[in-house]
Protein backbone atom coordinates (compact mmCIF):
# COMPACT_ATOMS: atom_id res chain seq x y z
CA UNK A 1 0.00 0.00 0.00
CA UNK A 2 2.31 2.22 1.00
CA UNK A 3 4.84 1.54 -2.44
CA UNK A 4 1.29 1.85 -4.04
CA UNK A 5 0.66 5.23 -2.58
CA UNK A 6 3.67 6.82 -2.88
CA UNK A 7 3.96 6.01 -7.01
CA UNK A 8 0.56 7.92 -7.13
CA UNK A 9 2.48 10.98 -6.04
CA UNK A 10 3.98 11.36 -9.46
CA UNK A 11 6.07 14.13 -8.84
CA UNK A 12 9.04 14.37 -5.90
CA UNK A 13 10.82 17.62 -5.66
CA UNK A 14 13.84 17.47 -3.16
CA UNK A 15 15.41 20.54 -2.44
CA UNK A 16 18.92 21.47 -1.25
CA UNK A 17 19.90 24.04 1.18
CA UNK A 18 22.32 25.52 -1.26
CA UNK A 19 21.68 27.21 -4.63
CA UNK A 20 21.69 24.88 -7.74
CA UNK A 21 20.75 23.86 -10.94
CA UNK A 22 17.62 22.10 -11.63
CA UNK A 23 17.56 18.57 -13.23
CA UNK A 24 14.83 15.72 -14.05
CA UNK A 25 14.91 12.02 -13.22
CA UNK A 26 12.49 10.11 -14.94
CA UNK A 27 11.45 6.79 -14.03
CA UNK A 28 8.52 4.75 -16.32
CA UNK A 29 8.19 6.19 -19.16
CA UNK A 30 7.56 3.06 -20.26
CA UNK A 31 5.46 1.14 -17.47
CA UNK A 32 6.56 -2.25 -18.45
CA UNK A 33 10.01 -1.31 -17.01
CA UNK A 34 10.10 -1.20 -12.96
CA UNK A 35 13.77 -1.09 -12.53
CA UNK A 36 13.25 3.01 -12.31
CA UNK A 37 10.07 2.87 -10.21
CA UNK A 38 11.91 0.27 -7.99
CA UNK A 39 15.24 2.46 -7.78
CA UNK A 40 12.81 5.43 -6.82
CA UNK A 41 11.32 3.85 -3.88
CA UNK A 42 14.96 2.52 -2.31
CA UNK A 43 16.35 5.68 -2.98
CA UNK A 44 13.94 8.80 -2.63
CA UNK A 45 13.19 8.26 1.67
CA UNK A 46 16.68 8.62 2.81
CA UNK A 47 17.66 11.28 -0.21
CA UNK A 48 19.13 14.52 0.66
CA UNK A 49 20.10 16.74 -1.95
CA UNK A 50 22.70 18.96 -0.81
CA UNK A 51 22.60 22.03 -3.87
CA UNK A 52 19.73 22.67 -6.25
CA UNK A 53 16.66 20.81 -7.22
CA UNK A 54 15.49 18.12 -8.81
CA UNK A 55 12.11 16.59 -9.86
CA UNK A 56 11.46 12.59 -9.61
CA UNK A 57 9.13 12.23 -11.75
CA UNK A 58 7.00 8.62 -12.36
CA UNK A 59 6.23 9.17 -16.32
CA UNK A 60 3.53 7.18 -16.83
CA UNK A 61 1.80 6.07 -13.84
CA UNK A 62 -0.92 4.16 -15.47
CA UNK A 63 1.01 1.78 -17.74
CA UNK A 64 3.03 1.75 -14.55
CA UNK A 65 0.08 0.50 -12.44
CA UNK A 66 -0.64 -2.09 -15.34
CA UNK A 67 2.75 -3.19 -16.21
CA UNK A 68 2.23 -2.33 -19.89
CA UNK A 69 4.52 -0.26 -22.37
CA UNK A 70 1.78 2.34 -22.71
CA UNK A 71 -2.07 2.81 -22.65
CA UNK A 72 -2.87 4.64 -25.18
CA UNK A 73 0.18 5.39 -27.09
CA UNK A 74 4.37 5.22 -26.71
CA UNK A 75 5.01 8.40 -24.53
CA UNK A 76 8.44 8.37 -25.46
CA UNK A 77 7.52 9.30 -28.66
CA UNK A 78 5.02 11.91 -27.86
CA UNK A 79 7.84 14.51 -26.83
CA UNK A 80 7.70 16.66 -30.22
CA UNK A 81 6.10 19.76 -31.40
CA UNK A 82 2.66 19.28 -30.29
CA UNK A 83 1.35 20.59 -34.02
CA UNK A 84 3.01 17.41 -35.90
CA UNK A 85 0.93 14.79 -33.80
CA UNK A 86 -2.13 12.99 -34.87
CA UNK A 87 -5.75 14.18 -33.34
CA UNK A 88 -5.68 10.36 -31.66
CA UNK A 89 -1.77 11.22 -30.19
CA UNK A 90 -3.72 14.31 -28.73
CA UNK A 91 -6.66 13.02 -27.24
CA UNK A 92 -4.18 9.86 -25.44
CA UNK A 93 -3.48 9.25 -21.54
CA UNK A 94 0.05 9.84 -22.47
CA UNK A 95 -0.05 13.27 -24.17
CA UNK A 96 -1.54 14.60 -21.00
CA UNK A 97 1.56 13.24 -19.39
CA UNK A 98 3.39 15.05 -21.69
CA UNK A 99 2.08 18.55 -21.42
CA UNK A 100 2.83 17.90 -17.52
CA UNK A 101 6.54 16.79 -18.04
CA UNK A 102 7.24 19.22 -20.23
CA UNK A 103 6.91 22.01 -17.87
CA UNK A 104 9.34 20.29 -15.56
CA UNK A 105 11.88 19.43 -18.68
CA UNK A 106 11.78 23.45 -19.65
CA UNK A 107 12.83 24.10 -15.98
CA UNK A 108 15.98 21.78 -15.85
CA UNK A 109 19.26 21.92 -17.43
CA UNK A 110 19.85 17.76 -17.45
CA UNK A 111 18.13 14.56 -17.41
CA UNK A 112 18.13 11.38 -16.64
CA UNK A 113 15.92 9.04 -17.72
CA UNK A 114 15.71 5.36 -16.90
CA UNK A 115 14.94 2.00 -18.77
CA UNK A 116 15.07 -1.39 -19.25
CA UNK A 117 14.80 -3.87 -22.03
CA UNK A 118 12.40 -6.90 -22.05
CA UNK A 119 14.44 -9.26 -23.35
CA UNK A 120 16.69 -11.57 -21.12
CA UNK A 121 20.29 -11.20 -20.73
CA UNK A 122 20.13 -7.32 -22.38
CA UNK A 123 23.20 -5.16 -21.21
CA UNK A 124 22.93 -1.73 -20.07
CA UNK A 125 23.82 1.35 -22.39
CA UNK A 126 23.31 5.05 -22.41
CA UNK A 127 21.47 6.60 -25.02
CA UNK A 128 22.16 10.04 -26.11
CA UNK A 129 23.70 13.05 -28.37
CA UNK A 130 27.95 13.98 -28.73
CA UNK A 131 26.95 17.02 -26.46
CA UNK A 132 25.85 14.83 -23.28
CA UNK A 133 29.07 12.59 -23.54
CA UNK A 134 30.65 14.33 -20.54
CA UNK A 135 27.60 13.81 -18.38
CA UNK A 136 27.07 10.19 -19.62
CA UNK A 137 30.52 9.33 -18.87
CA UNK A 138 29.45 8.84 -15.24
CA UNK A 139 27.04 6.33 -15.33
CA UNK A 140 27.23 2.67 -14.96
CA UNK A 141 27.68 1.28 -18.38
CA UNK A 142 30.41 1.47 -20.81
CA UNK A 143 27.90 1.65 -24.36
CA UNK A 144 27.03 4.64 -24.98
CA UNK A 145 24.20 5.20 -28.69
CA UNK A 146 23.76 7.95 -30.16
CA UNK A 147 21.49 8.72 -33.32
CA UNK A 148 18.15 7.91 -31.66
CA UNK A 149 16.67 11.42 -32.59
CA UNK A 150 16.70 10.94 -35.62
CA UNK A 151 15.37 7.53 -36.50
CA UNK A 152 13.14 7.90 -32.91
CA UNK A 153 12.13 11.25 -32.25
CA UNK A 154 9.54 12.10 -29.35
CA UNK A 155 11.94 10.84 -26.49
CA UNK A 156 12.25 13.20 -23.48
CA UNK A 157 16.13 12.91 -24.12
CA UNK A 158 14.86 14.42 -27.93
CA UNK A 159 12.96 17.38 -26.06
CA UNK A 160 15.87 18.32 -24.28
CA UNK A 161 18.17 18.38 -26.96
CA UNK A 162 16.10 20.46 -29.39
CA UNK A 163 16.18 22.84 -25.83
CA UNK A 164 19.93 23.05 -26.00
CA UNK A 165 19.93 21.19 -22.79
CA UNK A 166 21.21 17.77 -21.81
CA UNK A 167 19.00 14.59 -21.73
CA UNK A 168 20.63 11.37 -21.11
CA UNK A 169 18.44 7.70 -20.90
CA UNK A 170 19.80 4.84 -19.10
CA UNK A 171 19.05 1.36 -20.14
CA UNK A 172 19.29 -0.66 -17.61
CA UNK A 173 19.22 -4.39 -19.29
CA UNK A 174 16.92 -7.25 -18.89
CA UNK A 175 13.67 -5.75 -16.99
CA UNK A 176 13.21 -8.80 -15.09
CA UNK A 177 17.28 -8.68 -13.62
CA UNK A 178 17.35 -7.70 -9.95
CA UNK A 179 20.83 -5.91 -11.46
CA UNK A 180 18.64 -3.74 -13.81
CA UNK A 181 17.39 -1.89 -10.22
CA UNK A 182 20.80 -1.61 -8.85
CA UNK A 183 22.20 0.00 -12.22
CA UNK A 184 19.57 2.56 -12.16
CA UNK A 185 19.99 3.23 -8.49
CA UNK A 186 23.76 3.74 -8.99
CA UNK A 187 22.99 5.68 -12.22
CA UNK A 188 20.75 8.11 -10.42
CA UNK A 189 23.53 8.56 -7.75
CA UNK A 190 26.13 9.10 -10.16
CA UNK A 191 23.92 11.46 -12.19
CA UNK A 192 23.41 13.55 -8.92
CA UNK A 193 27.20 14.11 -8.27
CA UNK A 194 27.96 15.04 -11.31
CA UNK A 195 25.26 17.53 -12.28
CA UNK A 196 26.37 19.00 -8.56
CA UNK A 197 23.64 18.11 -6.37
CA UNK A 198 25.51 15.77 -3.97
CA UNK A 199 28.98 17.29 -3.31
CA UNK A 200 31.21 13.93 -3.79
CA UNK A 201 32.87 12.92 -6.54
CA UNK A 202 32.18 9.67 -9.14
CA UNK A 203 34.26 7.81 -10.80
CA UNK A 204 33.99 7.73 -14.62
CA UNK A 205 34.13 4.69 -17.08
CA UNK A 206 35.56 4.70 -20.38
CA UNK A 207 32.87 4.67 -23.01
CA UNK A 208 32.47 2.67 -26.67
CA UNK A 209 30.58 4.79 -28.58
CA UNK A 210 27.73 4.02 -31.54
CA UNK A 211 25.52 5.53 -33.66
CA UNK A 212 22.12 4.10 -34.86
CA UNK A 213 22.48 3.49 -38.72
CA UNK A 214 18.88 2.79 -39.88
CA UNK A 215 15.67 1.80 -38.43
CA UNK A 216 13.22 -1.07 -40.17
CA UNK A 217 9.55 -0.06 -40.03
CA UNK A 218 7.50 -2.74 -41.06
CA UNK A 219 5.05 -2.53 -44.14
CA UNK A 220 2.72 -5.21 -42.98
CA UNK A 221 0.47 -6.39 -40.45
CA UNK A 222 2.73 -9.47 -39.77
CA UNK A 223 6.62 -9.30 -39.12
CA UNK A 224 8.25 -12.15 -37.66
CA UNK A 225 12.14 -12.60 -36.83
CA UNK A 226 14.29 -15.69 -38.35
CA UNK A 227 15.36 -15.98 -34.71
CA UNK A 228 15.75 -14.40 -31.37
CA UNK A 229 18.14 -11.89 -31.81
CA UNK A 230 19.92 -10.54 -28.71
CA UNK A 231 20.74 -6.74 -28.17
CA UNK A 232 24.29 -6.30 -29.69
CA UNK A 233 24.41 -9.46 -31.76
CA UNK A 234 26.36 -9.01 -34.64
CA UNK A 235 24.76 -9.14 -38.34
CA UNK A 236 26.28 -9.15 -41.55
CA UNK A 237 25.38 -7.49 -44.80
CA UNK A 238 22.89 -9.93 -46.56
CA UNK A 239 21.61 -11.31 -43.33
CA UNK A 240 17.88 -12.39 -43.34
CA UNK A 241 16.59 -10.24 -40.39
CA UNK A 242 12.72 -11.23 -40.76
CA UNK A 243 10.01 -11.62 -43.05
CA UNK A 244 7.49 -8.99 -43.30
CA UNK A 245 4.15 -10.20 -44.71
CA UNK A 246 5.87 -12.29 -47.69
CA UNK A 247 8.84 -10.43 -48.40
CA UNK A 248 12.32 -11.20 -46.86
CA UNK A 249 14.16 -8.51 -44.71
CA UNK A 250 17.69 -8.10 -45.53
CA UNK A 251 20.25 -6.34 -43.53
CA UNK A 252 21.46 -3.61 -45.99
CA UNK A 253 25.32 -3.11 -44.18
CA UNK A 254 27.13 -4.81 -41.57
CA UNK A 255 26.07 -3.66 -38.08
CA UNK A 256 24.99 -4.88 -35.04
CA UNK A 257 21.49 -5.40 -33.84
CA UNK A 258 19.39 -3.64 -31.52
CA UNK A 259 15.74 -3.75 -30.35
CA UNK A 260 14.69 -6.71 -32.84
CA UNK A 261 10.98 -7.48 -31.92
CA UNK A 262 7.55 -9.44 -34.06
CA UNK A 263 5.70 -6.52 -35.25
CA UNK A 264 1.80 -7.15 -36.01
CA UNK A 265 1.40 -3.45 -36.72
CA UNK A 266 1.73 -1.72 -39.97
CA UNK A 267 4.70 1.14 -39.87
CA UNK A 268 5.94 -0.66 -36.10
CA UNK A 269 9.42 0.01 -35.62
CA UNK A 270 10.90 -3.76 -35.88
CA UNK A 271 14.47 -3.70 -35.16
CA UNK A 272 17.68 -0.93 -35.51
CA UNK A 273 20.93 -1.44 -36.81
CA UNK A 274 23.93 0.40 -34.81
CA UNK A 275 27.36 0.85 -35.57
CA UNK A 276 30.51 1.54 -34.47
CA UNK A 277 31.46 5.46 -34.47
CA UNK A 278 34.62 7.38 -33.30
CA UNK A 279 33.69 9.94 -30.02
ZN1 LIG B 1 11.73 2.24 -22.28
Amino acid sequence: MGAQNKMLEEIIEIKGKQKGPTSVIIAGIHGNEACGQKAFQEILPKLKIEKGRVFFIYGNPQALKNKKRFINHDLNRLFKDGRTLSRQEKISYEYQRVLIIKKYLKKATALLDIHASQTPRSKPFIICEPKSYKLAACLPTDTIISGFDKFEPGGTDYFMNRLGKNGVCLECGYTGDISATKIAETGIINFLKTTGHLSRKVKTQNKKYFKVSSLYRTKTKKFRLTKNFQDFEIIKAGQIIGIDGSEKIIANQNGLILFARKRDLIGAEAFLLIKTASR
